[in-house]
């Protein structure tokens, strides 16, 4: 099975395996790694390559599942020490996992098993077992579309919301991946970035996760057009009083007493909050701390912070196959990002694949496709979510059709 997949892994990338040069800037100073295909277990890394056809060719000799570069710029690349690389700077980098996000779907389709006490449970798999404490978990999870809506969206908060409005970086200067199996990759090649020390990514990362706010910055309220966290807090503010016409609603996050509250000051709080009137606001103070509570609940973006504060850090390369999914790196285009449909536009297979199934697949939407297949199941699918029960255990490719 493994050497039809790997064929089709090598077709990929003497075939359709291009990027645009400036895609990775300053590309003789990174660092390249890969696994290869019949070494899974093993990770080659401080390769260092003058251009793209030289790294083409290298990887036509030693077919990879998962090919990385570093997000840092390096004196020499290839020394095997990283003390000895010389590091110049890094690009900034986010990661938007859904594995790090609790979606109700993972009900439905996530499950785990811990390895040492066999424990198990459906949804969203623990750090630690719940019953023995052990961290050693198997788990078993899927993208289906919701998921993926989730992280379609946080990718969309993060760029618009914090890195171009908050931060004021150019759109230009941001390009957003697919990364090949639950989310995205969202990379900052803005020069003033490169330098920054891992406390300083440590402090956007806080930012942008709204960790540690200070409710007092919000008494009296912001205003609603107040840049940063305090506007984005009057605004959800506006936002939780539309939600209340009677003052016995049920809000997450707020008591009843909170509601009633709000409902009777409703409209001295919306005064206060908007930018054509004088009028200021103070909150009691416990109140105002489940508002801010929930609000950055809502408004922070989720994002992996070991990656961004990591500066030194390989991160899949762009138009590489994930090996877990055998669905493509790619560059997506924030303006048509909501259409984006993984097994369609992340696959350079046009083809369908018969498939026999091994073990049991889920509920579960991908794609335009509803799955719900048994073992012994033999089926004809779009090759690319073929290829994709396949490179998860699931299934044994038959044939390309
Ligand atoms: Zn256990
Ligand atoms: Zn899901």
């Amino acid at each position: 099975m493994n050497s039809k997949i790997k064929q089709l892994f090598f077709e990929y990338y003497r075939d359709n395996f291009t990027i645009d040069e400036t895609v990775i800037g300053n590309f003789r100073q990174r660092e390249y790694a890969l696994v290869p295909f019949d070494a899974p277990d093993k990770m080659v890394r401080h390769l260092a390559f003058s251009e793209f056809s030289e790294l083409k060719k290298y990887i036509l000799r030693n077919v990879p599942l998962h090919l990385y570069y570093s997000t840092a710029y390096y004196n020499t690349p290839q020394a095997r020490n990283m003390d000895e690389k010389g590091w110049l700077g890094a690009d900034l980098v986010f990661d938007i996992d859904v594995d790090h996000i609790p979606t109700k779907c993972k009900e439905e389709h996530d499950t785990w098993r811990c390895l040492d006490c066999n424990a198990e449970g459906k949804g969203m798999p623990p750090e630690k077992c719940p019953k023995c404490g052990s961290s050693r978990i198997d788990k078993e999870v899927w993208v289906c579309n919701k998921c993926l809506m989730v992280a379609i969206d946080e990718t969309l908060r993060l760029v618009e919301e914090f890195l171009c409005d908050d931060f004021g970086i150019n759109r230009k200067d941001i390009a957003v991946y697919f990364s090949g199996h639950r989310g995205f990759h969202i990379h900052v090649e803005d020069k003033r970035m490169l330098r920054l020390d891992q406390d300083a990514r440590r402090e956007i990362v806080d930012y942008i996760k709204g960790n540690g706010i200070k409710v007092e910055l919000f008494n009296p309220l912001p205003k609603l057009s107040e840049p940063g966290w305090r506007g984005t807090i009057a605004q959800g503010i506006y936002e939780i009083l539309s939600m209340i016409n009677e003052g016995n609603e049920f809000i997450e996050g707020l008591t009843e007493r909170d509601i009633k509250y709000l409902y009777e000051h409703r409209e001295s709080i919306i005064k206060a909050l908007d930018d054509n009137t004088i009028g200021s606001f103070r909150m009691p103070k416990p109140l105002l701390r489940r508002l801010v509570e929930q609000i950055v609940n809502r408004k922070a973006v989720n994002i992996d912070e070991r990656v961004t504060t990591d500066i030194k850090r390989l991160i899949r390369f762009p138009e590489s196959l994930h090996g877990k999914t055998g669905l493509k790196v790619t560059k997506v285009d924030l303006s048509v990002i909501t259409e984006f449909d993984p097994f369609n536009d992340a696959t350079w297979l046009q083809t369908s694949i018969k498939i026999k199934v091994i073990e049991r697949i889920p509920k579960l939407e991908l794609g335009s496709l509803k799955l719900d297949l048994s073992p012994g199941d033999i089926v004809i699918l779009p090759a690319s979510i073929a290829l994709y029960i396949a490179l998860r255990g699931k299934g044994e490719m038959v044939e390309l059709i």
